[in-house]
């Protein structure tokens, strides 16, 4: 879920959406409780990322088991983890009532099966499936519960019966390390890789006692014997020989400290595993003697001498190939090998082997040299001298053929050592440690039968896994089937099926034995299966080979070397040298028997069905189906969380494609086919309520009314009630939703309704989902629409309240302190005016008192001058002359002599005539007296101008108090001389 939820976007806003997914995600199964869920299947919605999430909390939290459906999943800590394997947690799950309620583990499986053996219902028999990469764990797991059925299916009540049992499960116990030393080998991806396929069958009595087992074995890679890739190694057990051997032994076998052989790479390296000691006592206790150990690393011995054995180039074809007799070697691949100081001599190593195998040496290099054909109705014999590369080839076969008599014989003793009477056991539990799928950049044969196991291992899950599904629905009272699931059969079909498939037309090139290049058996299956949906072709691939795409992913197989691997031929000569062989063992392992004999030869005339690697495989692969299918199986997928072996480090990467190959990325599909999306009836209720709005609006009256419409609260007593009424009335909002999502060319009604309610849950895909999920993101965005909506209009109101309420109290304050202002001012004003009437009346009484003075003055003492103003005696007729004369007076008032001073104004006061009452109400200012009048002009005529500044005071041009002869003007005042006799 990158940017989308399940493929669909769940909303415009890319904020908006990682919040809704974070709630999805939370309301599905919270991030927090990841690491608690036990149950893969029970994460929501089952996708791989949610899956790789949880498996990788699980495993920080040191969780290394965790269901997924009827699989358990197992991680593998990469780190000791002993209380998880002790034999109380052991005997914890054995008696826990139900131990599928405890955590996770592999004794949980091992219980569930012990117990459904207990219960006897058919199918009784158990199977366990364990499967994952090399590395992954599997033979840890298949030993981890052996140990504890050890300890679970024995308990019989006499000693003597316990002590039986005991040795029974010591036995079965003790086949692990040898079947391991034998059967595993480092490689580049497992210290300790078995290398062969292994089911084994713990056998039961009736009162659920282990009796006995028995071992089936598959494809053993024998080729490593004589092949292994650079950092492998061969089979463990040829490093114990060659490091645990005792001083007698080494000479014995010929194993001088220090030796090398071509056929032992890496062995400087020492793993646990190269625990000599631990083998040859397991195989005590399997009832191996010592002489028969000794004679078996003899001829193992015997076969690392027969690796070091060369062959040079002949000169004529006609010639055999000599044996190298240099130190220095090239070998096969052309690369040299280098032989270190002890080791032998070509000469000696072919002498050496011969004396460890106990073969005649010539023959054993003849055999090696000269290839025998028999041909004509005669079966008359040829010999012909092999070439240096068939005689290396006949060299490995020899010991490929050795090696794999060998390990079939020892899975034969350990069989009849552990192996129960058939009587004495009714019922088994049968567990598979089988490789997983392979992917290599170059594959064959080998390769291609694991991945068929693995294909047909993964129909048998996918049909289980199905059925467990299908019943889960059943439960759940579903009537839901999965007829259109495809699972693999396409590729199982282009595999193996009938009449034409890769298998047969594998095994026609080794029937028909005509010479056939690489590209022609590729040319040929391309042609022949043209029309297999799960047949590629690599176009950029130079060496011929074709693309299997299996249900894990596609293959590229190489065609080149196939046929041959097919065949297996081993040439009859070799067997009959070995027939020849001294060797008790070896006389064992290939006894003169004529039946064989006649097997193992034949003739160019007799056309006696070859029986091919593939051919054998597929039987041995059938009857194993048979009996899985004739089980109850469980599944356990070992999981290798990195490729390093490294604890605490989770790959998801690598993971991944693990939960591919096994299956589970499957298994989430087919959950996906199905219905993924579980959700309990009240979290859906809780969660969905609110889509009624949305069905209200859309389409009114296709529901019912809920009985408590509004109620979210749930209380339990009316939970139950309650719950159906409001889930029909959600799920009736589905068609309207489906509608709206459906696209025109789309109808909604072709789709089948992907919801279902279940009696506890409602289960639906992620496509419902989703449409839920967009309806509820509707609802709320409506929702969220009408709330900012009313907000929005509250918020108004509320500010327009206050913004009338701030302008009333800024008037209120503004006319208060205008109030206060003219309050201030008024009360100035009155101070003002009372000191300014205070002044005038004092103005007014200095100026009466100087005129008093100059009155006196005047009259008394000084003559005025010519020109000068004349003041009566009497202060009334002086006034009156004044004022008859002022225009005069005005003059002289002007006038550059004259009087000064107050009496000047007094003049000037009198020629405008103003009003004697009350001569402090005007003022003359002196500075108007100036400026008050600008020019004074006395015409011929009589007539005088008198011409006025404009005075800057409003009132100043205006007689205060007019009278009918005041003369007013702004500029000009124009007194002419009839106007003043009338004065
Ligand atoms: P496989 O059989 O799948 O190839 P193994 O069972 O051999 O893998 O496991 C590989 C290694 O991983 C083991 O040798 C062991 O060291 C380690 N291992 C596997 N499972 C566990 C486990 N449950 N606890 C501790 N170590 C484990
Ligand atoms: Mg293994």
């Amino acid at each position: 879920m990158a940017s989308q939820v399940n493929g669909h976007s769940s909303g415009s806003d890319a904020q908006g959406g990682k919040s809704l997914r974070e709630d999805l995600q939370e309301f599905l199964g919270g991030e927090a409780l990841l690491h608690e869920l036990d149950d893969l299947t029970k994460v929501n919605p089952v996708t791989l990322e949610t899956v790789l999430r949880c498996l990788q909390a699980r495993y920080a939290a040191d969780m290394f088991y965790t269901s997924a459906g009827c699989t358990l999943v197992a991680l593998n800590p990469f780190k000791p983890v002993p209380q998880l394997y002790s034999p109380a947690l052991m005997r914890e799950y054995h008696a826990a009532p139900q131990p599928q309620k405890l955590r996770p583990h592999i004794f949980a499986v091992g219980e569930q099966t012990y117990r459904n053996v207990q219960s006897l219902i058919e199918p009784v028999n158990q199977s366990i499936i364990v499967s994952g990469e090399s590395g992954a764990g599997k033979t840890w797991t298949s030993r981890c519960l052996m140990k504890f059925y050890a300890v679970v299916a024995a308990s019989p009540t006499s000693l003597e019966s316990h002590k039986i049992a005991e040795r029974i499960e010591q036995r079965i116990l003790n086949s692990n390390p040898v079947m391991e030393a034998f059967g595993n080998a480092c490689t580049l991806r497992n210290n300790n890789s078995s290398r062969f396929g292994k089911f084994i069958q713990l056998q039961l009595n009736s009162a659920q006692q282990m009796t006995g087992a028995a071992v089936q074995t598959y494809l053993l890679e024998k080729t490593r014997v004589t092949c292994q890739a650079s950092s492998e190694r061969n089979f463990h057990i040829f490093y114990q020989i060659c490091k645990g051997a005792s001083v007698d032994e080494r000479l014995q076998w010929h194993l001088p400290e220090g030796a090398s052989f071509s056929w032992l790479p890496n062995p400087e390296r020492t793993l646990e595993e190269d625990c000599f000691q631990v083998t040859r006592e397991a195989m005590l206790h399997l009832g191996i003697d010592i002489p028969t150990q000794n004679n078996i690393f003899q001829v193992l011995a015997g076969l690392l001498h027969l690796g070091n054995i060369w062959f040079a180039d002949s000169k004529d074809e006609a010639q055999s190939c000599q044996l190298m007799d240099d130190a220095k070697c090239e070998n096969k691949d052309g690369g040299l090998c280098i032989s270190f100081g002890h080791t032998p001599r070509e000469q000696g190593s072919i002498r050496t082997s011969a004396s460890l195998l106990q073969l005649p040496e010539d023959p054993l290099l003849e055999t090696l040299q000269i290839r025998t054909i028999r041909a004509g109705r005669q079966q008359q014999v040829f010999q012909k001298p092999c070439s240096r590369a068939e005689c290396d080839t006949r060299r490995d076969c020899l010991a490929k053929l050795v090696y794999a008599r060998l390990f079939d014989w020892l899975v034969s003793v350990i069989n009849s050592s552990i192996c129960a009477d058939p009587d004495s056991w009714t019922t088994f539990i049968g567990l598979l440690d089988v490789y997983g799928f392979e992917s290599f950049p170059s594959n064959s044969l080998e390769q291609l039968c694991i991945n068929y196991a693995n294909e047909k291992l993964q129909q048998h899950f996918v049909a289980h896994y199905l059925r467990a599904q299908q019943e889960e629905y059943a439960v759940e009272g579903l009537d839901w089937s999965f007829v259109n699931y495809q699972d693999n059969q396409a590729c199982l079909d282009l595999i193996e099926g009938s009449p034409i498939s890769i298998c047969s037309l594998i095994n026609e090139e080794c029937r028909l034995n005509r010479p056939s290049s690489a590209a022609q058996l590729q040319t040929r299956i391309e042609s022949t299966l043209a029309g297999s949906p799960c047949l590629g072709h690599n176009k950029l691939s130079r060496e011929p080979s074709f693309i299997v795409v299996h249900y894990a992913g596609p293959v590229q197989y190489h065609t080149a070397g196939l046929v041959e691997k097919n065949k297996d031929p081993v040439p009859p000569e070799l067997t009959r040298l070995l027939q020849q062989s001294q060797d008790p063992l070896l006389k064992v392992l290939f006894p003169m028997d004529p039946e064989e004999k006649s097997q193992e030869e034949p003739s160019g005339q007799s056309r006696a069905p070859v029986l091919t690697v593939v051919s054998k495989f597929k039987a041995s692969l059938e009857q194993l189906l048979q009996v899985l299918h004739s089980t109850t199986p469980h599944y356990i997928r070992c999981i290798k969380p990195n490729s390093q072996g490294q604890a605490h480090t989770f790959l998801q990467e690598e993971v991944l494609s693990q939960l591919e190959a096994c299956g589970l990325v499957e298994t989430i599909h087919i959950s996906a086919a199905g219905f993924p999306i579980r959700i309990p009836h009240q979290n859906f209720v809780e969660r969905y309520e609110l889509l009624r709005r949305l069905c209200t609006r859309t389409s009114p009256g296709s529901h019912s009314p809920s009985p408590d419409e509004g109620h979210s609260e749930w209380s339990p007593h009316t939970k139950g009630a309650t719950l159906q009424p409001l889930l029909q009335d959600i799920l009736h909002t589905l068609p309207a939703l489906t509608q709206a999502a459906a696209t025109p060319g789309d109808p909604a009604e072709a789709t089948p309704v992907p919801v279902h309610c279940g009696r506890t849950k409602v289960f639906m895909t992620d496509s419902m989902l989703e449409l839920l999920e967009c309806g509820r993101a509707q609802v709320l965005e409506q929702c969220a629409c009408c709330i900012q909506g009313s907000w929005r209009r509250h918020r108004h109101r509320k500010q327009e309240r206050q913004r009338q309420a701030a302008t009333l109290i800024q008037a209120a304050i503004r006319s208060w302190l205008a109030r206060k202002h003219i309050q201030r001012m008024h009360a100035a004003a009155t101070a003002i005016k009372r000191t300014w009437q205070k002044w005038r009346i004092r103005m007014a009484f200095l100026a009466s008192k100087e005129l008093d003075g100059v009155q006196e003055k005047h009259v008394s003492q000084v003559p005025l001058p010519l020109g000068s103003l004349l003041l009566p005696q009497a202060q009334t007729s002086l006034l009156e002359a004044i004022i008859r004369l002022w225009p005069l007076g005005l003059v002289l008032a002007n006038a550059a002599v004259g009087v000064r001073g107050f009496q000047r104004k007094l003049v000037v006061w009198a020629c405008l005539q103003l009003p004697m009452g009350n001569p402090s109400s005007y003022a003359v200012q002196t500075a108007q007296e100036q400026a008050g009048v600008t020019s004074i002009r006395a015409l011929p005529q009589g007539s005088i101008k008198f011409h006025c500044r404009k005075s800057p005071l409003p009132y100043a041009d205006i007689c205060p108090e007019p009278s009918l002869h005041s003369v007013t003007g702004f500029n000009q005042i124009l007194l002419e001389r009839h106007s003043l006799g009338h004065m």
